[in-house]
């Protein structure tokens, strides 16, 4: 309820305040290549690196070797199950963020996902391009994703990833006020690209940094058949996989990082 009420009075904000909008960035920011620059593009240099200006994490900045895999997407026949297979065999946990469209078509599949340990968080229900929708509208697509995917998990979920990438002040800051955490990645592969598993891994590897968020994707074949190479290497190299939740926990912890979201209205 508590929650609900907040999401009612940041909508409300932004529809009676409407220059309470004017600290945005002017377009909607896509994300860069390599996400170690700010939204206005400048090279972060703050002993927070790995939180953007907005609040948005990136990586968790953090000594241990800990990383943490992400698979957006789905959950899809087939390939999750094949996916989650991989990572059990490992005893590796990752984090799930899930579409609720997909996640209604395929129950079972969210539950395989909760029953084998790994983390589920938010990736709204349909996967639109949120910059291009009201707060009303982005609110309603987060709140709905979890609406259906906190009965599986039994608890509210505190993280959330926008589709395609796309956000914005209002994006981060709505996210926030419903209690999230604004997950992007330190390590992309491009495993949406038709791209050999071999190149998949080599790319991985390549950006992997203590801290670091891998973003992958469920529902293809080459990461799958990538992901137990990058597992054994990874760990050969002192690495441990955890969730997002514990990379957050961790970070705060022994590395004293606040991630904390731009307040919406300035
Ligand atoms: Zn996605």
């Amino acid at each position: 309820m508590i929650r609900r009420a907040i999401i009612v009075a940041v909508i409300a904000c932004i529809a009676v305040i409407p220059h309470a909008a004017n600290a945005a960035p002017k377009r909607p920011v896509s994300l860069p290549q390599h996400p170690v620059t700010s939204v206005d593009g400048t090279a972060r240099t703050s002993p927070v690196d790995g939180v953007g200006p907005l609040g948005e994490v990136w990586r968790v900045p953090m000594r241990r070797k800990e990383i943490a895999l992400t698979f957006d997407d789905g959950p899809y026949p087939f390939y999750t199950d094949l996916l989650l297979h991989e990572l059990e065999r490992s005893h590796v946990v990752a984090t799930f963020f899930l579409v609720g469209r997909s996640s209604q078509e395929f129950p079972e599949l969210v539950k395989h996902i909760v029953a084998d340990g790994d983390e589920i968080g938010d990736h709204t229900f349909n996967h639109y391009k949120l910059t291009k929708l009201s707060g009303q509208q982005i609110a309603a697509q987060i709140s709905e994703d979890a609406t259906l995917l906190e009965p599986f998990v039994g608890a509210p979920l505190t993280l959330f990833r926008p589709p395609h990438g796309r956000f914005d002040h209002r994006v981060v800051a709505l996210a926030h006020a419903m209690g999230y955490d604004t997950i992007f990645w330190s390590d992309s592969p491009e495993d949406t690209k038709d791209i050999s598993p071999a190149l998949i891994v080599k790319r991985t590897l390549d950006q992997a940094s203590p801290g670091g968020i891998i973003l992958m994707h469920n529902g293809q074949y080459r990461t799958i058949e990538a992901l137990p190479i990058i597992i054994d290497r990874l760990r050969s190299e002192g690495y441990s996989f955890v969730s997002v939740t514990r990379l957050l926990e961790d970070g705060r912890r022994y590395d004293g990082l606040n991630v904390k979201a731009t307040p919406f209205m300035q």
